[in-house]
Formats: structure tokens, sequence, C-alpha cells
């Protein structure tokens, strides 16, 4: 008895079984397609400079003088 779901991407019917390896998608493209718009979703959130610098303080130097 197997389990079949519906791929998120294209509804196609997925054998729920160690023979589908990219369930509950269909194949590797669907799985990806479906990443990339969770990605791009997120992207679309207005997206600013990274401030590493600032939010990091820390030098090699600091380090340093505590010895
Ligand atoms: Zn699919």
């Amino acid at each position: 008895m197997s389990k079949s779901v519906k791929c998120p991407t294209c509804k196609k019917e997925v054998e729920w079984s160690a023979v589908s390896k990219f369930r509950p998608f269909c194949c590797d493209r669907c799985r990806l397609i479906d990443l990339g718009e969770w990605a791009s979703e997120k992207n679309a959130i207005p997206a600013e400079p990274v401030p590493s610098t600032e939010e990091f303080p820390f030098s090699v130097d600091d380090g340093f003088d505590k010895y």
C-alpha cells in the first residue's frame, strides 16, 4: 500500500516513498521552483545594506590588548 501526495509546485501525484527522493515534490526542479519562490518572497522585503562593520566593532587589535 503506497501513499501519495500532490507536488506543491505542479500538483502531480507523487508516491510517498523512498523512490521519490524529492517528495513532497515530484522532482528536483519543482523543489527548486518552490524554494525559489520562497526566497524571492523573502527578498521582496526592502533589503538594506548589511551593516556588518558597525555590528561587529571587534578587531584583531582589540583581542591582542586583552593579553
Ligand atoms: Zn512537480
